[in-house]
């Protein structure tokens, strides 16, 4: 029985990333700013549609830098507790307190209706997930902040290749930060970036992923270590090629799922673009388990299909609010991310995954909710 996991690295064609490595044996150029890297940052602006981005090592430290740029030693800062760890870590790594609002159960993003009562004196920015690349209330939640004088930070990991009324996902708020770690939709093995709207920030963002150095004799900003070599852009420059047949290979996957899915009572699939305002890009497949009417609970069937050898993911569970480290915090009242946290299971996805898999996959699903 082959065994079939949630994701898997999409890896190009050997020679052609040979090709473009071997360029860094002809410069000795392996890192800091290289020639690679620039490269890669340009296509990535056209292909974004900006030139306001800046390449960092990984997702995680583009997030905390984006928010080390906004200046604040201390305050707080309304996040949502249904995300990957990475996101609430980049709040309190710089000293701030996430503040936990509530999820939509439309698309399980930030419910922009519960954001005003989280608002106090002390609060300094949101910092919203669009979460399974399914787009936040991205005008709901700019209208509040803008009210309160607030600016917004999107984790925009999990939207790469997304527009949203025509534009890239990623070029909202003040800054979104992309992933580009190899377990995600495109990926340059480890990376990341900051996509930032004022383009007087550059210097600054660009300084913080170096030692907060700005030039020769200028040591302006407490700043870290955070940037992309040239082996990693050698890989993004190679897979930015095959995007377009990623996007369209994993739609084609969805599609063969969710015709299956959709003859099993209790299990629930999102659709993002609802408003035709979406181009999604189909990075993940999560379900909702409605247990009663399918006869399992999430459990039973993430454990039954793990017997089967196929290994899905309780993408997020559990939530940020109730992980142990962060139990110093007052509880937080987020009755529809508990509900989300113990429904939720993503499926397989990924390039290459075969529809007899899926087959597999869905007959299990089937089996195990009493159907068929
Ligand atoms: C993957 C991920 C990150 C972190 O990105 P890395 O590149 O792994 O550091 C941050 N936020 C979310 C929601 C993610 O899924």
């Amino acid at each position: 029985m082959r065994e079939i996991t949630v994701t898997r690295p999409f890896l190009p064609d050997i020679r052609e990333y040979e090709e473009v490595i071997s360029k860094i044996w002809e410069r000795d150029w392996l890192t800091n700013n290289g020639p690679l890297l620039r490269e890669f940052q340009k296509k990535l602006e056209d292909y974004i549609g900006t030139k306001n981005i800046v390449m960092t090592t990984n997702g995680h430290l583009a997030l905390e830098i984006a928010i080390r740029s906004l200046g604040y030693p201390s305050g707080e800062v309304i996040t949502t507790p249904f995300t990957f760890a990475s996101t609430t870590h980049a709040i309190t790594a710089n000293n701030l307190t996430p503040v936990f609002c509530d999820i939509n159960p439309k698309n399980l993003t930030m419910d922009a209706e519960k954001i005003e009562a989280l608002i106090t004196e002390n609060t300094r920015a949101i910092v919203p997930v669009h979460v399974y690349g399914h787009p936040c209330e991205i005008e709901k939640i700019e209208a509040i902040a803008a009210k309160h004088g607030l600016e917004v930070i999107y984790d925009a990991a999990h939207t790469f290749a997304e527009r949203y009324d025509g534009r890239s996902l990623a070029s909202y708020g003040y800054a979104s930060i992309y992933s580009f770690h190899a377990t995600k939709l495109f990926h340059s093995v480890e990376g990341g970036a900051i996509v930032y709207r004022d383009s007087e920030k550059g210097a600054e963002l660009k300084a913080l992923k170096n030692f907060g150095i700005l030039d020769e004799t200028t040591i302006e900003y407490i700043g870290g270590n955070a940037k992309m070599n040239e082996f990693q852009a050698a890989m993004g420059l190679v897979n930015l090629r095959h995007i377009d047949s990623i996007v369209e290979e994993r739609r084609l996957i969805t599609m063969h799922y969710r015709r299956q899915l959709s003859e099993i009572r209790g299990i629930r699939y999102f659709e993002p673009d609802l408003d035709g305002r979406t181009e999604y890009n189909y990075a993940y497949l999560p379900v909702l388990v409605q247990r009663e009417e399918y006869g399992a609970s999430r459990d039973e069937l993430y454990e039954a299909l793990k017997k089967e050898g196929i290994f899905a993911r309780k993408y997020f569970y559990p939530l940020l609010c109730d992980a142990g480290c962060y139990q110093y915090l007052p509880p937080c009242d987020v009755p529809a991310a508990r509900k989300a946290a113990s429904s939720v299971l993503c499926l397989p996805i990924y390039n290459g995954l075969a529809p007899e898999d899926i087959d597999r996959i869905c007959s299990v699903i089937a089996k195990v909710g009493g159907c068929r």
